[in-house]
Parts: structure tokens; sequence; C-alpha cells
């Protein structure tokens, strides 16, 4: 018998009840050290006594108004995003395939608005920009499409990371260009800074508009508030999510004035997107995250752990084959089976998270205390022990 649940996850059996920064309790009292972090959504980790108290604060005052009406918590969040980036505009969602959604649809229409609508969009292989039916057909892989289609029409996938393959298939019909600036789901793969200055170059050229897929890497996770800040390369339009709410449904489309100029009154919208709770927890979120010394911090700790997990691939090299990432978004390319090595970590008490390229994802709180890091390392060589029998 199916269960209650719509069943479309592999679970594991452990459902927790509480945590506190970087530790999660189970149900039977077990802690359990958090790498996983949600999937990069956690930031500050659990129960950060600064988001509580800000949306405690914000629930005893207001949940809900329509977007008909002004929302000054959201036009707060707004104007700290827009000063702290390439963005002169922002709309708001709940999610980041949401905003996968908005950045398809500011695209097409703004070569539509300016007479020459182009139809195509490049994306590329391994890509994951969400679940939505324009989100699978953007990514384009079998694993997400099989059984979906008809797909929307109007993408076309590239070989990651391939300036040829990119050279040859941009034109003046190419709407834009969507991409994650370091793969998430796709297995912790980075775009070189030359490789992204190119494509800003490419873009230029054909007049596409540059989307960023920042939803996972974003929000200071590798160590700059958002990770095209390393190339030293703005997009058109951004994608905001997991991160920037702390744990609490949020998402941001950021672009310039230019690229949205085709989304005037009517022609997009959303019931909760930017709603008080959201944009109140957003906002703390920018104030501690958007902050030079915590990203240094990032950065330092982020050097660290991977230089400790540099020594973990040396000492196991049948469990695990090399260290790949920036700052706190880390992936260790395991020569055993991913989803063997983070099911053997939970029996570490340890929780990591699996990713394509037989990769695990080490995504934890942007504020995990360096014994956390220092307890994680640990965890992992046992984990690996473990493996080796
Ligand atoms: C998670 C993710 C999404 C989708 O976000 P949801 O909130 O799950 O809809 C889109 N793009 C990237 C890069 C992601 O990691």
């Amino acid at each position: 018998m199916i269960s209650a649940v719509l069943p479309t996850y592999n679970r594991a059996p452990i459902a927790f009840t509480h945590g506190e920064g970087s530790w999660l309790t189970a149900e039977d009292g077990t802690r359990y050290l958090d790498l996983g972090g949600g999937i990069a959504v956690n930031v500050l980790g659990h129960a950060h006594p600064a988001l509580v108290a800000v949306l405690t604060e914000q629930a005893g005052k207001l949940w809900h108004v329509s977007n008909v009406y002004r929302i000054p918590e959201q036009e707060r969040l707004a104007e700290l995003l827009v000063d702290k980036t390439f963005a002169d505009t922002v709309f708001f969602t709940n999610s980041g395939t949401e905003t996968a959604e908005l950045a398809i649809k500011m695209a097409r229409k703004y070569h539509s608005d300016k007479g020459t609508p182009r139809a195509e969009i490049l994306a590329f292989e391994g890509a994951f920009h969400g679940r939505s039916t324009g989100a699978i057909a953007a990514a384009g892989s079998d694993k997400m499409t099989k059984g979906f289609g008809p797909l929307m029409p109007g993408f076309r996938q590239l070989p990651f990371g391939d300036l040829d393959a990119l050279t040859a298939a941009i034109s003046d019909q190419t709407c834009a260009v969507i991409v994650e600036p370091i793969q998430g789901e796709g297995g912790i793969r980075s775009l070189s800074d030359a490789f992204l200055r190119k494509l800003r170059d490419l873009c230029d050229q054909h007049g596409a508009l540059l989307i960023f897929d920042e939803v996972q890497c974003g929000v200071g996770r590798t160590g700059k508030l958002f990770a095209h800040e390393w190339a030293g390369v703005a997009p058109d339009i951004m994608m905001v999510a997991k991160g920037i709410g702390g744990g609490f449904p949020l998402g941001a489309v950021l672009a310039t004035e230019n690229a949205a100029s085709g989304m005037v009154a009517g022609t997009h919208g959303s019931t909760y997107g930017g709603n008080p709770l959201g944009c109140a927890v957003g906002a703390k979120v920018m104030q501690i995250v958007a902050d030079d010394a915590f990203l240094a911090d990032v950065s330092r700790k982020g050097a660290q752990f991977a230089q400790g997990l540099e020594g973990l691939v040396a000492a196991h090299p049948t469990v695990f084959e090399a260290v790949r990432g920036q700052g706190l978004m880390l992936g260790l390319k395991c020569k055993a089976t991913n989803t063997d090595v983070v099911k053997a970590a939970y029996g570490q008490h340890l929780l990591t998270v699996a990713a394509a390229d037989n990769v695990i994802r080490l995504l934890p709180a942007l504020n995990i205390p360096e014994a956390d890091i220092a307890e994680a390392l640990a965890r992992l060589d046992a984990t690996a022990r473990a493996l080796e029998g």
C-alpha cells in the first residue's frame, strides 16, 4: 500500500525533533552533526536565536498580506539585496523552482518587448534548476524529464564547462544562458573564473541575457555573498533561494533594470511570495551574512575543512577520491558508492548529502564552530574506517 506521504523521496529512517546550531536531535535522543544543512538552507544553523526572535516577533504582528498592497518588510529586504549586489530590482518567491520560472519568463519577455523574440535558452548538462515543467526542461536530463513530456521547448544543453561548445552554440538567436557557477546537485562542479568571464563576453557580444542560478552556491556559501563575485562578472538575472531564508521558505529573482524591463504590472505574481514572515527573516539573514568579517570567516573555515578533507582522501584512497568546492560548499568525490558513504556516516551520527557524479556534499551552517569541523573530520574518518571493514 502506498504511504500517506507520496513516496518521491528515498528517505533515511531518521526523524528529528529539534536542532541547535550544527546539531540535530533525533526522536530517540541521538545527536547528529549536520553537514547537510537542509541542503544548503540552514546557513546560520538550527534555531539561531536572532532568527527565532525576528520570526516570532513578526508572527505576533502580521503573517500575510496580499501583494496588491505595499509590504514594507519586502521593500526592506529588496533594498538590502539591491544594495549588496549587481541588481536594481527584486521579485520574491517561496522556492528556488519558482525563481527558475520567473528567470525564464523575464528573459523571453525582454527579447519579445524589443520586437525580436528569441526562442533558445542554453543550459548545461548536470544542471539542476528545480522540478517545475520549465526547470526540468532547462536541465534536460533523462533522470528528471523521463515520463513528463512533452517538455517545454526552447532549451538546449551543452557539455558542462565546454567553451568550444558554448562558442559554437551561442548566436544572435540566443535568448539567454542559464548556469550555476558551482553545480550543487551535479556534484559540486565549479566553472572556472575564466569560463564565467568568457561566458559574460559571449552573452554581451550576442545580446543574450546571462542568468546565474545561485540557489545553492549563493548567500555566503562560497565565502563571497554570491559565488559569481569570485570571477568578477555579474549576471543580468540571478536566482536565489535556499540560504536566503535561513530555513524559512524564501526565494528571490534579482535583475538589472534593463533585463527586468519587460516585467511590468500584470506580467507575473505570487500569492505568498514576499510575505512579511519570510522577508523579516531574510533581512536578518542578510544583516548577518552580508558582512565582510563573516564572509572572511566562511573562507577561512572552508579552507581549514578542505585541508582536513585532503588528509582523509590521502588516508582512505579506497573510499575517497578528491575534494571539490569552495568555502563551505564542499564535496568529496568518492571511490566507494556515495550513497553507501552517506549511510555509513549515519552510523557515525553524521549527516551528509549525496549528489551526482558519485559525490557526497558537505554544506554545513556557515557559522559552524571550528570544534564542530574537527568533529566532522573525525566522524568522516570513522566512516571511512567502517567502510574499509
Ligand atoms: C535546490 C535548487 C533549486 C530548486 O530549489 P527549490 O527550492 O527546491 O525549488 C534550483 N536551483 C538550484 C541550483 C538548486 O540547488
